[in-house]
């Protein structure tokens, strides 16, 4: 029997990879000078033409209406797509599901669903547990809004370790919670930063074979302070590189130090990348001077910016 002939609809394999994502990592500004920096961040950052930016949201809500007033400025005065973090952290369900309903009002598409690091005092009353019950309060509350939603609905990411989170007993149960955060509905991951090319590696084969399908995109920061190491280590229990630490610190000056820390996140992000990493999300803090040396030198390939506009050298 001679092969049937193929259909217009026959679908066959894509005509190319599909361009590595681009995104960044932006905290709403706490002060007037602050909010001064931070715009002319996003501006340099937005002719980059990235696939959207993320806007950080402090544990237990603390600066909530700077991040919703940041998110309704992105929406309407930039050509920028903002994904919201949301945390659940300190919060009663019926807060989350007013605020996820009040992103949706505001045209906000996408929402990264974290639980925020738990408070010091034991303030504020903490309903839901796990980030991947907040990923569950955002499904129910989108389809509350189905009708509103008929334009895209919301993409839901959360938080992945490629190394162990400070409360985990294991690198493998946070494996297990990133997959119970795919279950609740959650479409993506963005990794903590981390700073050895192989972990990003070992998180993605170990997700891989508990069952995580969804893409992982790591998370990646300029490594020019030594200062910033430190807390990241301290803070998150993030596994120190001290051979890249040692080295900043030996430098002879800030444009040394940067050139070394530039190098390492490129070197860092073209790992995740060959291993198959499905884009690449920068930790800017806010200045673009740092992030952009790390695009330059990264030469990622990108579509064409609509208009030839772009960024001059
Ligand atoms: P969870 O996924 O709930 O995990 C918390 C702990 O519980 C982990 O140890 C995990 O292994 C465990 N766990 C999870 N699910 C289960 C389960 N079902 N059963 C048993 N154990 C479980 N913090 C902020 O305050 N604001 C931000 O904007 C912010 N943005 C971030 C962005 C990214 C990309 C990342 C990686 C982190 C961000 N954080 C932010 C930090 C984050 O809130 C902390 O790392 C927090 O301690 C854990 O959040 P989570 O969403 O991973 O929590």
């Amino acid at each position: 029997m001679s092969p049937p002939a193929k259909s217009a609809h026959t679908v066959g394999p894509p005509a190319s990879e599909p361009y590595p994502a681009l995104s960044y990592e932006l905290f709403p500004p706490r002060s007037s000078s602050a909010a001064e920096t931070l715009w002319q961040t996003i501006r340099e950052l937005e002719q980059t033409s990235p696939d959207y930016v993320s806007v950080t949201y402090g544990a237990s809500g603390s600066n909530r209406d700077t991040a919703v007033e940041l998110l309704g400025r992105l929406l309407a005065e930039t050509s920028l797509k903002p994904l919201a973090h949301l945390t659940c952290v300190g919060n009663t369900r019926e807060y989350l599901f007013n605020l996820v309903d009040e992103l949706i009002t505001l045209g906000v598409r996408g929402i990264l669903a974290l639980r925020g690091d738990q408070p010091q005092d034991s303030s504020g009353h903490s309903e839901l547990v796990y980030a991947s019950d907040l990923v569950q309060l955002i499904r129910t509350a989108e389809r509350r809004r189905t009708a509103h939603l008929c334009a895209g609905r919301l993409a839901v990411g959360v938080a992945a370790y490629a190394t162990k989170h400070p409360e985990s007993p294991s690198f493998d149960h946070d494996v297990e919670a990133l997959l119970a955060k795919q279950a609740a509905g959650a479409d993506f991951a963005i990794t903590q930063v981390f700073f050895f090319p192989d972990h990003f590696e070992r998180l993605v084969s170990a997700a891989r074979r508990a069952g995580v399908e969804m893409p992982i995109i790591p998370g990646v920061m300029p490594l020019t302070s030594v200062r910033r190491l430190d807390r990241l280590s301290e803070l998150a229990g993030i596994e120190m590189d001290h051979r890249l630490r040692d080295r900043l610190a030996a430098a002879d000056d800030d444009g040394a130090r940067r050139r070394i820390g530039v190098q390492a996140t490129v070197d860092l992000a073209n790992a995740a990348l060959d291993a198959g990493a499905p884009g690449i999300h920068l930790y800017t803090f806010n200045e673009h001077a740092a992030a952009l040396d790390v695009l330059d030198n990264l030469q990622l390939r990108r579509p064409p910016i609509p208009g030839g506009l772009g960024r001059t050298a």
